[in-house]
């Protein structure tokens, strides 16, 4: 697909599909670049520019007001940008020979016919329903509609299953919670949020359990009957309300209709420019296909609909756009804790053959000294060729989002793991550390650059059969309280004086998250010793390794 629009024919005649994220952004870039062009939007839903992702905290009633999620209207949108917004009307067909689409008022059935000179499609995507027998029985959110019929079932609702464990779903779960209802999660995966790796999003199963929200991993949901769910392994649950949140699928039957190229994530294929496979078309948003580090995929997020939007427009009015890959970077909130991610996980990469390196570590927010710090976990995925971050996870109660957000800006930009030690970040004791974590990142990583060798958690079995001594070097006291079975105390203050029990050994060092084992494995390597470090340490190993028994348990239901 190559460029074709010149500064000679800039379009004067644009018409956008989808009033809300991708669309309206695109409409009112379109209409500050050109005062003279014809703007026209079609939606087919009641509201514009409403906010999706708002949506749950209504249901939970934490945003109070529902007039709070509907950003613009009609006539605002007219008198600020005089953009004609048209809504409850849909577009039901492109005429891409003659220029022009199909639009139908909703509630009148009439039909008419409107030509454009530039196409924006930014339709957005469909919550999926599986085709189970009684699915029409259960609740999506998606939409302003969807969410008043939520609340109000939830009004008169004791108990919700909530299927499906990605971002939606654990929103939508923590709202019904806040309303009092009995919430159980139900994900056909061992873990929840995708977006992760499976010992990472495993405190959020723990944080789900200890506000009285059940959560079942590995299981599918065959049927909804009146009473609740009948899942695959025969078991039912009862439940007043099922939500179905299992995903979306874009909305790419008109573009399919038109002819227009899809690509191989089933979103519509664009450029650079967000130009679809029509010169005079483009789209953008949830239906669109996004360009990635490695390819083009789907990535359903709200800040890439958004800038998109932007992108398109500038590409309808002639100016360059330089548009980045799209690297997924997202957050969740749930009862507190915060779960973000951005770039690719180990599963992902380790499906497509790719060599990694991986660290762990469980820093805490801010200075440990100052009141009220929060332990977090972190995840960092390097290249161990180029050096190149790959991908980076943070789960905790606080300092999650400016963590992610810096990983992601480092990762975007074509930082090395080793150069997040010179990121200069602001310091008081209050919001990080003199050594902040993602400098912390920086550190573990130029030690493994410089040979440590480390074992990952799920790693620790297989060398313990081989022979290999699991050295704990944490406190008498710390060990009472939880010991990785098989492993042997050596307190790192005393390890210089029992240096001959480990001599001519193969030995695993293992701390609380790494750092003393770091120290150990120092210590072990100058006396000659081969020696490596678990990574992330006994917090990290007992996520895993309760996120792993959880599947086993969960398997033999
Ligand atoms: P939308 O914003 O969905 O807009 C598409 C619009 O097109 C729809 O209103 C639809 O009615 C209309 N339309 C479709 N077909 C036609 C047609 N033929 N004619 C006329 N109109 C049509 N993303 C984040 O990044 N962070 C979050 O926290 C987050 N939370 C979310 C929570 C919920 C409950 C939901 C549903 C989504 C959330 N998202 C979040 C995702 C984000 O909202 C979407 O990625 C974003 O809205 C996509 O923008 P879009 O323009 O492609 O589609």
């Amino acid at each position: 697909m190559t460029s074709t629009t010149t500064t000679t024919d800039i379009p004067q005649n644009i018409v956008v599909i989808g009033g809300v994220a991708g669309g309206m952004s695109a409409a009112t870039r379109l209409r500050r670049l050109n005062e003279s062009a014809t703007i026209t939007v079609f939606e087919r839903g009641g509201e514009v520019s409403f906010a999706n992702c708002g949506l749950p905290y209504h249901v939970g009633g934490v945003i109070e007001h529902r007039s709070a999620l509907v950003l613009q209207t009609p006539g605002a949108l007219k008198n600020r940008f005089n953009i004609d917004v048209f809504v409850r009307t849909e577009v039901t067909a492109i005429d891409r020979d003659n220029k022009s689409v199909t639009v139908r008022e909703v509630e009148t059935g009439n039909e008419r016919t409107v030509s454009y000179d530039a196409l924006v499609l930014s339709p957005g995507s469909t919550p999926v329903k599986p085709p189970l027998p009684g699915v029409e029985k259960s609740y999506v959110l998606w939409n302003l509609d969807d969410m008043d019929t939520m609340i109000e079932k939830a009004n008169t609702s004791k108990s919700a299953i909530v299927v499906g464990g990605g971002f939606i779903g654990l929103e939508v779960a923590e709202n019904l919670a806040h309303k009092g209802l009995k919430v159980t999660i139900v994900e056909a995966l061992p873990q929840l949020m995708a977006t992760m790796d499976q010992e990472m999003s495993w405190l959020l199963v723990e944080r789900a359990r200890v506000n009285d929200v059940d959560v079942m991993l590995s299981q599918k949901v065959e049927e909804i009957t009146d009473q609740g769910v009948t899942l695959a392994s025969g078991e039912t649950i009862e439940a007043d309300i099922v939500v179905m949140a299992v995903g979306a699928r874009p909305n790419t039957e008109l573009a399919q209709q038109a002819g227009l190229e899809i690509g191989p994530g089933r979103g519509i294929a664009v450029d650079d420019e967000q130009r679809t496979s029509d010169p005079y078309i483009w789209a953008v948003g949830d239906a669109a296909e996004k360009k990635r580090p490695n390819g083009t995929s789907l990535v359903p997020l709200a800040g890439l609909a958004n800038r998109h939007g932007r992108y398109a427009a500038d590409s309808i009015m002639g100016l360059p756009v330089r548009n980045q890959p799209a690297y997924g970077t997202s957050i969740v909130g749930f009862f507190g804790l915060a779960g973000a991610a951005t770039g690719f996980t180990e599963r992902v990469l380790r499906e497509q053959g790719q060599k990694m390196r991986i660290i762990h570590s469980h820093p805490i927010d801010h200075a440990g000294y100052y009141p009220d710090g929060a332990q977090m976990a972190m995840k960092l995925i390097v290249d161990p060729d180029t050096d190149l971050i790959l991908g980076a996870q943070v789960v905790g109660d606080q300092g999650v989002d400016k963590r992610i957000d810096v990983l992601a800006t480092a990762m975007q930009n074509g930082m090395t793991a080793t150069e997040l030690i010179d990121l200069e970040l602001a310091y008081a004791p209050q919001f990080g550390s003199a050594k902040d974590p993602v400098n912390m990142l920086g550190y573990i990583n130029d030690n493994r650059v410089h040979g440590e060798e480390t074992v990952q958690w799920h790693e620790v079995d297989q060398y313990l059969a081989e022979g290999w001594i699991l050295a704990d070097v944490r406190t008498k006291f710390e060990n009472s309280r939880g010991a990785i079975p098989g492993s042997a105390l050596f307190e790192l203050d005393t390890l210089r004086e029992q240096l001959d029990e480990l001599r001519g050994k193969k030995v695993i060092v293992t701390c609380r998250v790494g750092q003393r084992g770091h120290t150990a494995a120092s210590i072990l390597a100058q006396e000659g010793i081969e020696v490596k470090n678990l990574d992330g340490g006994y917090l990290t190993w007992q996520l895993g390794r309760q996120a792993a028994e959880h599947q086993k348990q969960e398997a033999t239901r």
